[in-house]
């Protein structure tokens, strides 16, 4: 495997402290600033295909994929053009189209609980306006959801902090009131007992239950079938609204999302990420009564200057166009196999307590000995490691996710020899270790 200097380079240097002056802690997003890890964050001047390039001209094989759009690479002519095409006739109207239509019908033909999507421009705000049609739609305040779920810097759902029982909510963040997180239960992924529980407790106050089907934001975790069955039911039976927010999942593990590989069909969704094929896009959508909800059908308020913006609607469309006629995902599943088999065995070579999770292109080396099913579990890991295996691999030239609670994701461009090239890294940085 190549041999680069595990550090960012002079120019990413230079570059993050010109953006810290400017910027706070140089970034526009926390998680790309490092911080988990220690360290200066690598500036990237483009990328490819499976590839980011850095200033410094330093190349890195991309396991994050601006955080999960990219299944399909990096600048793909198919959608650059479609980009190019939308962008020549004009950026933004502010009146509909009917690309927007067609978006539409691919995103419902898709996704099986969709009847009716609105386009928004990111994952926070679909999950935020979820949310709101979840409450107007049922005239109930409560929401569920579980610690070490993100969906988005939504006040009410900025709230992790949660053990077994339930919990009235806590804020994370300061700015957000205790008001906004007082409607808000958490309690602990794949845990049965604790929503059989809460149910039972109030289960007439329950407006919605949100979860991410698969988790991407503690690590990789996937739900057991026990706990997709116990809040399809207990949400059924209570007439609460369930809500799978596949932004990181939609188009990801299924074509048709979580939903669609698990067969357990929520009331609503909410996507991101690839939907918009690289471009601020998100999408919110359910059966068609509860969609109807919305202003102007309905009453429940939910509006957007840019949104269904002709640019990321195009990529967004030749995205999905793509996944469709020519689907990756019998080849993301058999690299996933491959990947974390390798990883699994590097670790167990090297004689470090782990434990590999992983749902097709998604995935976790866990720096933990026992299975991760919650975030309780994944807290438990050893987060030193995990930062001396992030900067050993960025010295191999493999960009992995820069903390130990983010999921790692591939595009159908990282073949055989790409995905043995980060075996054969890791092998070798964790013997290091
Ligand atoms: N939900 C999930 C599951 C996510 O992973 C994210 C972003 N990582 C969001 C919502 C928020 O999306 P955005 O960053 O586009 O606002």
């Amino acid at each position: 495997a190549k041999e680069l200097p595990a550090t960012a380079g002079p120019l990413s240097q230079a570059a993050f402290e010109r953006a810290s002056r400017l910027m706070p802690g140089g970034v526009n997003s926390p998680a790309r600033a490092f911080g988990a890890v220690g360290g200066t964050p690598l500036f990237i001047e483009r990328a490819e295909g499976p590839y980011l390039f850095d200033l410094d001209g330093r190349r890195y094989v991309d396991y994050i994929g601006s955080w999960g759009p990219m299944i399909l690479g990096h600048a793909q002519a198919p959608v650059i053009e479609a980009i190019s095409k939308a962008a020549a006739k004009g950026t933004s109207y502010g009146a509909p189209t009917e690309a927007e239509s067609r978006l539409a019908e691919q995103i419902i033909e898709a996704v099986p609980s969709i009847e009716k999507v609105r386009l928004v421009n990111s994952g926070t705000e679909a999950t935020m306006s979820a949310i709101r049609v979840a409450r107007g739609a049922t005239g109930r305040d409560k929401v569920i959801k579980f610690s070490g779920n993100y969906h988005g810097h939504v006040d009410s759902l900025l709230v992790a902090a949660g053990s077994a029982a339930a919990t009235l909510g806590v804020p994370d963040s300061p700015g957000v009131t205790k008001g906004a997180g007082q409607d808000t239960i958490v309690l602990s992924y794949n845990d049965v007992e604790a929503i059989e529980n809460i149910f039972a407790e109030m289960g007439d106050q329950i407006a919605a239950l949100i979860l991410e089907p698969v988790v991407g934001n503690m690590g990789c975790v996937a739900p057991t079938p026990e706990f997709l069955k116990a809040i399809r039911d207990q949400t059924t039976r209570h007439g609460a609204i369930l809500i799978f927010d596949e932004v990181m999942t939609g188009f990801r593990v299924a074509f048709g999302g979580a939903q669609e590989r698990f067969g357990v069909t929520p009331d609503m969704t909410t996507l991101g990420k690839i939907v918009g094929g690289g471009m601020p896009l998100g999408a919110y959508g359910g059966k068609a009564e509860i969609m109807n909800q919305v202003l102007p059908a309905g009453k429940v308020f939910q509006a957007g200057t840019l949104s269904g913006n002709p640019v990321a609607v195009a990529a967004g469309s030749a995205t999905l166009d793509i996944l469709k006629n020519d689907p990756p995902y019998e080849q993301l599943e058999r690299m996933g196999k491959r990947l974390a088999d390798g990883l699994d065995q590097a670790a167990t070579k090297a004689g470090i307590p782990h434990t590999v999770t992983a749902v097709g292109s998604m995935m976790t080396l866990f720096f933990n000995a026992n299975p991760v099913m919650c975030w309780d579990d994944a807290d438990q890991c050893d987060r030193d490691a995990f930062g001396r295996y992030f900067w050993g691999m960025i010295g191999k030239g493999i960009y992995m996710p820069c903390s130990q609670f983010e999921a790692l994701f591939f595009s159908r461009l990282h073949d055989e020899a790409i995905i043995d090239e980060t075996i054969d890294a890791a092998t070798t940085v964790l013997a290091g270790l």
